[in-house]
């Protein structure tokens, strides 16, 4: 069932508190989460000015239809405005004492600052004397009119923000005067008639003066809003369907701005940076809600509102902890006050970093406010990320340039940019830090592309802070030393210029503003992170192993908690430089062994039926051939042997780094051309030389050729050689070790002796070995007897016995269909992911970032594949696989090695789908153990848990 229906009830519109008896995610679902929010406190009795809320079914019809309304709507929303009508005791457009309301999107998921709103609506010529009146403050009442102007203006009727903003700015400028509270009574009517000539100039209409009619527009305006840039954006970046509509709510409006007894805050019930258990909030005197959003005026910390108001603040605590009861989560809430009256205008789930949810989780699981496996189910496992990440050196020496709000943690370094469009371009491909005034939705996709986020104005919750914490980037907002020069394109602080292209670095933990490239050191896994994930490990069925190739990332993985090594990509050896000659030595002699050993393996066949004469050439000819395989042999079984020590090496600190756990040990996988120079650069070198050799010649025709120049056409000769045109599916993997059986047994020795050196130490070591891209199950019998027999050598000459597997990668889709038979052999199966979508789609691996971005955002897929597994297609195929394999071996052990181990949607896809364990990269490990225990819970929720 899809998300979306078309409007199938009746009940289009609710009044704040109606509609209870339907029950809250049924309500959710149509009044949005403000609107499920508004309507619960109101039957809370939390005091929320009244109002209504259009049904997200509307808007659904609004874009089925033709942007029409459904039948009965228009009564409907007659009946409800009349409601809030008596409710307030006011009318819209009153001359004497006039309603206004707000008119907001408000969606199932939020996506905050990502669709419209429209405050002070009701507001026209007439009105604005009532509240004038009413009020008793022309200027109040004249500032809320030309807000109204402005906000309609760019809102509804489409005009540039600019427009109005460049307009304000001159009057200022030629008043000589920099805020907006210094605007008299002359100068906002003034404004107010400007603003009025404008929408005229631009939107080729009158501004509306009729209430009703502001509503109707402002309404559908908010529908439109649903699919603007951004919020379409906010929608893929975030999984959110495109089809469930927003819904509208329009509320009375309470004002902050009536003087010093009035202000407007936001707040959260912990810490959101840190998950501290301290009433956290921030308030601005005199003021209107969006001043503090926006991050335009950065306010004071709540604490003002308990000195100036001590009666008002203790009831909002009151209210706010009463509401995190209730809803049994942080709540994130806006409230205002009037006059000394106290209004809760929303309240949700607060948003918070790694950081804080894991904290926040776990102290609501010790004050008994919600069980252990809901605190396991609170934090989303790919912000584990966050906790994972680099922090700054404590003993570094810094320069600080500044100090702003810790917004969001972790440390980032990069090179100072100005703007969105930048960073984004930038951000490719190299480090940058986007540095601005303030951010805006408008912004987000320079600040998804950068690595960190620096603001000089704006609160805990302006724009910057909202949207770094949700991305996990580190973020420093409110850093008011920095003066931000964007024509010039530098910034100031602390009498120091930055300009752009400069390094900095910024600590999202500390809030701290750092020159230069400051040293960071890795994250610890300890204290509540450490509580937190042993409850995650006591629900979780699948075990959780590391894709690690060396003893330092595998000890980094047993910090994360790895159960295991579940592949060691053996060939990352080879890549060392002092083992790379050796490995070119091999690469350069194999394929002449190999042909002149199947020359004299002939030529022996031949001999013995041939007569004596013809026996005795052919053993003339015998032996001129092993003459001429004497040296290249000696050379390819040297390469092999100083290639042994390192290998034994590199298993011998594995085994140690897993202390008894498994490691599975894949042997040699990429084609081998990937170990030699490229070819082009060769033949650059090649030429080189030879014109220098030319030149030499014209001096003097005896000039020895170059001995560089001997050995360069050699390798460029091998090079060419090994040139395929489908290198990833040409001589490669176990293809590789049937052709050169002496690779194979080499890098066996070299487990067994380094797992032999482990049990005579009195360790313990397991060793898997896994044959790569295995299709048929004759490939994994040749190469499994070449690890058995080398096992047999090793274990007997050393009188040790090492309990091992001989298993197989499942990454060609052949290997998956014919996992039965494949099992007869396999003593365990990994799902090499990558390669199974490589070839299960026929995308190739390397090249399909070409189109995948495009197929996305069409939504021909949903998911890059090599990302999430495709459960239709790859997942089917897996799910076969295991089916097959365990048919044919019971028990038979099943894990996952691609890269897909370590993204929390696969993790749930494996433990649905039977397997054993993950394995994904050191720093996905919590990740991988976090999503796996909420695969455990959803199972046992839905009673689908299928082992
Ligand atoms: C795979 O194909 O999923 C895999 C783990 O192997 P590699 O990425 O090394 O090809
Ligand atoms: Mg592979």
């Amino acid at each position: 069932m899809t998300e979306s229906q078309v409007a199938t009830s009746t009940t289009f519109v609710y009044s704040f508190g109606e509609g209870r008896a339907d029950g809250n995610a049924k309500m959710r679902d149509l009044l949005g989460g403000k609107g499920a929010g508004l309507a619960e406190m109101s039957n809370a009795g939390v005091p929320v000015p009244a109002g209504f809320t259009i049904t997200t079914e509307v808007c659904r019809h609004y874009y089925a239809h033709g942007r029409t309304l459904p039948e009965g709507f228009a009564d409907q929303q007659h009946a409800a405005l009349e409601t809030l009508q008596k409710i307030m005791g006011k009318r819209l457009g009153d001359a004497r004492d006039p309603l206004l309301v707000s008119v907001r999107s408000g969606a199932k998921y939020s996506m905050p600052g990502m669709m419209d709103t429209v405050l002070n609506l009701g507001l026209n010529d007439r009105s604005a004397e009532g509240l004038m009146a009413r009020s008793g403050d022309a200027r109040f009442a004249l500032d809320c009119y030309r807000r109204f102007i402005q906000m309609f203006g760019s809102v509804v009727l489409g005009l540039e923000k600019r427009t109005f903003e460049e307009h304000l700015h001159a009057v200022k400028k030629k008043k000589r005067i920099v805020s907006d509270v210094e605007l008299g009574r002359a100068d906002l009517e003034a404004l107010v008639r400007d603003f009025k000539a404008l929408v005229r100039r631009h939107a080729g209409r009158d501004f509306p003066q009729d209430p009703l009619e502001q509503l109707a527009m402002a309404r559908d305006a908010v529908f439109r809003s649903w699919n603007n840039e951004r919020a379409v954006y906010y929608r893929r970046q975030n999984g959110i369907p495109d089809d469930i509509g927003t819904a509208v709510n329009v509320q009375a409006m309470v004002f902050g701005n009536l003087g010093p007894t009035s202000g407007t805050g936001v707040g959260f019930t912990r810490n959101p940076a840190t998950g501290e258990r301290q009433f956290y909030g921030e308030y601005l005197v005199n003021a209107q809600g969006e001043d503090v959003v926006a991050g335009v005026r950065t306010p004071e910390p709540i604490s003002a509102l308990e000195a100036r108001m001590p009666d008002v603040y203790r009831q909002l605590r009151d209210i706010t902890s009463r509401l995190e009861q209730h809803y049994r989560d942080v709540q994130d809430f806006e409230f205002t006050v009037q006059e000394r009256r106290l209004f809760l205008l929303q309240t949700r789930t607060g948003k918070r970093t790694a950081q804080a949810a894991v904290k926040i989780a776990v102290d609501m699981a010790n004050e008994r406010l919600i069980t252990r496996d809901e605190a396991v189910m609170r934090v989303e496992p790919a912000s584990l990320d966050q906790l994972l990440h680099p922090r700054i050196d404590p003993k570094a020496k810094l320069e600080v340039l500044a100090q702003g709000l810790a917004a969001s943690p972790g440390a980032a370094t990069g090179r100072v940019v100005f703007d969105a469009d930048h960073a984004a371009e930038r951000g490719e491909r190299e480090k940058v830090i986007l540095v601005r005034k303030e951010t805006t939705p408008d912004d987000i996709h320079g600040m998804d592309a950068a690595q960190g986020i620096l603001t000089s104005t704006g609160g805990l919750t302006s724009h910057a802070a909202v949207v770094a914490r949700g991305m996990g980037k580190p973020c420093v907002c409110g850093a008011t030393q920095v003066v931000v020069d964007d024509k010039r394109r530098c910034f100031t602080a602390d009498g120091v210029t930055i300009e752009e292209d400069d390094w900095i670095t910024i600590d999202g933990g500390s809030g701290r503003v750092l020159r230069g490239q400051a040293p960071t050191l890795e994250a610890e896994v300890s204290g509540e992170f450490a509580t937190f994930m042993g409850w995650a490990d006591a629900v979780r069925r699948l075990k959780v192993r590391a894709n690690a190739d060396i003893p330092r990332d595998a000890t980094k993985a047993r910090e994360f908690g790895a159960e295991g090594i579940g592949l060691c990509r053996t060939e990352h050896m080879f890549f060392v430089e002092e083992r790379l000659p050796h490995v070119v030595e091999m690469i350069m002699t194999a394929p002449r062994v190999k042909a002149l050993e199947a020359k004299a393996a002939a030529l022996e066949r031949q001999r013995k039926g041939a007569s004596p004469a013809e026996a005795r050439a052919l053993g003339a000819e015998l032996k001129r051939v092993k003459a001429e395989l004497a040296e290249p042999a000696r050379r390819y079984r040297g390469a092999l042997a100083k290639l042994l020590p390192f290998q034994r090496a590199d298993f011998r600190g594995l085994f140690k780094a897993m202390d008894g756990h498994a490691v599975t040990i894949r042997t040699l996988d990429p084609p081998l051309h990937e170990f030699l120079p490229k070819r082009e650069d060769l033949m650059a070198q090649v030429a080189v030389l030879n014109a220098d050799w030319e030149r030499a010649r014209k001096r003097s025709k005896k000039a020895p050729k170059p001995a560089r120049l001997g050995r360069l056409e050699k390798l460029l000769h091998r090079v060419e050689e090994l040139h395929e045109f489908n290198p990833m599916l040409g001589h490669r993997g176990c293809r590789l070790g049937i052709s050169y059986p002496e690779i194979t047994a080499m890098q066996a020795r070299a487990i067994f002796e380094a797992a032999c050196d482990a049990a005579e130490r009195g360790a313990r070591a397991v060793p898997e070995i896994m044959i790569p891209l295995v299709g048929h199950v004759n490939e994994l019998k040749d190469q499994a007897a070449v690890v058995r027999r080398v096992a047999d050598e090793v274990m007997a000459r050393r009188g040790t016995k090492v309990e091992y597997l001989v298993g197989t990668m499942i990454e060609v889709p052949r290997a998956a269909v014919t996992a039965a038979s494949i099992a007869g052999e396999a003593e365990f199966f990994s799902f090499g992911t990558n390669d199974l979508t490589q070839m299960g789609f026929g995308f190739s691996r390397d090249d399909a970032g070409k189109f995948l971005g495009e197929y996305v955002a069409r939504k021909i897929l949903l998911n890059d594949p090599f990302v999430s597994i495709d459960e239709a297609g790859i997942g089917r195929l897996m799910e076969w696989a295991v089916k097959e394999g365990r048919g044919a071996r019971p028990g038979l052990k099943i894990g996952i090695c691609g890269e897909h181990g370590g993204d929390p949607a696969s993790v749930e896809f494996c433990h649905r789908a039977g397997l054993d364990y993950v394995s994904c990269s050191p720093f996905r490990v919590p990740i991988a153990r976090l999503a796996a225990a909420q695969a455990a819970l959803r199972g046992t929720a839905a009673g689908s848990d299928q082992r």
